[in-house]
């Protein structure tokens, strides 16, 4: 007996409470328990987190009456690998992790995304908090639901979108966040503004100095004013439908994810790279999509100005070019790439000539 059926199913509609508070931290247990429907939650954290934040936050959710296990993972990129997944989903069953339950993620980025895939996948599906800790995982990271680990063909290459239930941001947590770590941070600032909002970009050069100097009423609003652009264009387009809305927050990504696979991810932070890629993106507009040099050269001088690196170190045309194929962003014959017309605007990603590529690659220091 034959069948020929066509199923279609509603997505589940996902919410999430985005908050940002100085000082939130100390309330993120009352927070989270009001919402919760069951006492269990495992707490996922870095180690240079955990030394530094890790007690006083698990205080706050033990005061509330939440059962505490906690995963703790070395901090940096190489954690966002499978292996690490596989560590963390043990750890779920050793603590009877059941569906109502929440992984609680604490800390930059990598925690973030290594956790939220746990949360996408363990059981199929269970509720996440996001609390970053990072200036990067504050303005851009912990909206949007992208969940992912590391391959060693990729970025990024295994993931889901999952949302988190809530998004907690203390930006009082910056404090104790390296310089380094905070420049990074500024680069996705700048990307978001370059793609999406012209003012955020003119406010960014107006405030250069005290977001460079991490002035904390300077980074607040550079949170605020981030997120609320990004969870505008998320909204929009949860899926990165192609050539919708999100497209345009993967600027200076194809250029940013192929540097971090091309040295290994060591040695060169995400928003470092990034940084990089969006210089690259500015002079690839200027040749391919009429963005006038003078707008290239101000995105340099603000990056300039918040001291974020200019070229490639370390990394080869080849690798680069191979990692650029694997990158999942790639269409069907081509690397698509997202473009400034105009600070404020990006483009729909296309295709360039690879001569061109070539060419920009040499100049931004890539090894032949
Ligand atoms: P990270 O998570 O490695 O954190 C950077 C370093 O800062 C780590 O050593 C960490 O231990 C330390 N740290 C964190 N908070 C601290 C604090 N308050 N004080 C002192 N030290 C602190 O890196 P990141 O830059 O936050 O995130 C990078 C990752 O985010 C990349 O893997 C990138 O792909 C991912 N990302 C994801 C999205 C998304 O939408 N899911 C968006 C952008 C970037």
């Amino acid at each position: 007996m034959p069948l020929d059926l066509r199923l279609s199913y509603r997505q589940p509609s996902a919410r999430s409470r985005v908050l940002v508070r100085p000082g939130l931290l100390a309330r993120a247990g009352r927070l989270i328990a009001d919402e919760a429907e069951s006492p269990r939650v495992l707490l996922v954290t870095d180690r240079t987190v955990a030394r530094l934040h890790g007690r006083a936050f698990a205080r706050t959710l033990t005061r509330e009456g939440l059962k505490v296990a906690t995963h703790v993972v070395p901090a940096g990129e190489r954690s966002k690998r499978p292996d690490r997944l596989v560590a963390l989903w043990d750890d779920c069953a050793e603590a009877g992790i059941g569906r109502r339950d929440r992984i609680v993620a604490l800390g930059g980025g990598v925690v973030g995304d290594l956790a939220g895939f746990a949360a996408a996948t363990w059981l199929r599906g269970i509720p996440w908090v996001c609390v970053p800790t990072t200036l990067l995982a504050q303005v851009d990271a912990s909206i949007g639901g992208k969940t992912a680990v590391d391959l060693d063909a990729g970025k990024n290459l295994a993931g889901a979108f999952h949302q988190p239930d809530q998004v907690l941001v203390d930006p009082d947590v910056l404090r104790t966040l390296p310089v380094r770590h905070r420049r990074a941070g500024l680069a996705e600032v700048v990307k978001i503004a370059i793609a999406a909002d012209a003012s955020l970009f003119q406010w960014c050069e107006r405030n250069a100095d005290r977001l460079a100097a991490g002035d904390p009423r300077a980074l607040e609003t550079a949170i605020v004013r981030s997120l609320s652009l990004k969870a505008r264009i998320v909204q929009r387009d949860e899926r990165e439908r192609e050539g919708g809305a999100r497209t345009a927050l993967n600027l200076g990504h194809t250029l940013a994810h192929a540097y971090e696979a091309a040295r290994g991810y060591r040695g060169i932070l995400h928003g470092e790279a990034v940084a990089v890629g969006l210089r690259f993106a500015a002079a690839l507009a200027v040749q391919a999509a009429g963005l006038p040099a003078r707008e290239a050269a101000r995105i340099d001088a603000l990056l300039d100005r918040l001291e974020l690196p200019r070229r490639m170190r370390g990394a080869s045309r080849a690798a680069l070019m191979r990692a650029m194929q694997q990158d999942k962003k790639r269409g069907a014959h081509a690397i698509r790439w997202v473009l400034t017309t105009k600070i404020g605007h990006a483009s729909v990603p296309r295709p360039l000539d690879t001569r061109l590529i070539v060419r920009t690659l040499n100049e931004f220091g890539a090894q032949t």
